[in-house]
């Protein structure tokens, strides 16, 4: 048996026997991973602290027999993002995110950049409280991880090349942007300034400092929120539970 020694958010946990545990937890090699931690709920000091849920975390486990779970041995809390649980809306932006990860990022995927993108996303929302702009930097780097990018180089429908210059649409159907010859907007087709459509290639294709550090104004954000809600509802084909709890 292989003990495993890796970095961990704590995605989920649950009740699991008398005493047990059980964690969902999302690694750099392995992505998302489950494990048992023994007696966990009665003894507290080989986990201390460090399997509350959204923890950063550095866990040691080994692979249980064939059902692919994993054996948890112990664990050092690395950070428990106390600002952003202190919040409710900072909560359950943070369980959103969570829930899109799984998604996007099944079982045993290995996903080093998600797991970047994840906690750099729940380290800021920790800091800060800027809700709507780390929703959109989160969902757009998301969907591009897990392959659902949107491209703004081209016209989807003609196939012109995107200046940079101009109004666009966003055509979910495509995933991609329309040139104004090609389309209307409309609530179901929403607009983007060119500015807007830069900003999004640059949130799309930069690490999350970066494009926290692009500063979105209030107008981008406002052109952005349908286009990304349109396109996650449209690739993933159902609304995410956790989104009911976020306002827009
Ligand atoms: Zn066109």
């Amino acid at each position: 048996m292989t003990l495993h020694s890796s970095s961990a958010i704590i995605m989920r946990t649950w009740e699991f026997g008398e005493s047990d545990l059980m964690v969902s937890f999302f690694t750099p090699k392995g992505g998302c991973l489950k494990g048992v931690a023994k007696g966990a709920r009665k003894s507290r000091v080989r986990f201390a602290n460090c399997l509350d849920l959204l923890c950063f975390t550095r866990l040691e486990y080994e692979q249980k027999k064939e059902d692919g779970l994993y054996f948890l041995h112990s664990g050092i809390l690395i950070h428990a993002f106390p600002g952003l649980r202190a919040d409710f809306s900072s909560l359950s932006l943070a369980s959103y995110m969570i829930e899109l990860t799984e998604i996007l990022f099944p079982v045993g995927v290995a996903a080093e950049r998600m797991f970047d993108l994840l906690q750099g996303a729940l380290s800021a929302l920790d800091e800060e409280k800027q809700i709507d702009s780390f929703r959109i930097l989160f969902e757009a780097k998301a969907m591009t991880l897990g392959g659902y990018g949107i491209d703004l180089s081209r016209c989807c429908v003609c196939g012109r090349t995107y200046q940079g210059e101009g109004r666009a649409l966003f055509r979910r159907g495509k995933g991609g942007i329309a040139c104004l010859k090609c389309g209307q907007e409309s609530e179901r087709s929403p607009g983007l300034g060119p500015a807007t459509v830069n900003a999004l290639n640059a949130i799309q294709s930069t690490s999350w400092d970066t494009s926290q550090a692009l500063g979105l104004s209030a107008s981008m954000i406002r052109e952005i929120k349908p286009v990304l809600k349109h396109h996650i509802e449209y690739r993933i084909g159902q609304r995410l539970k956790s989104a009911e709890f976020l306002s827009g």
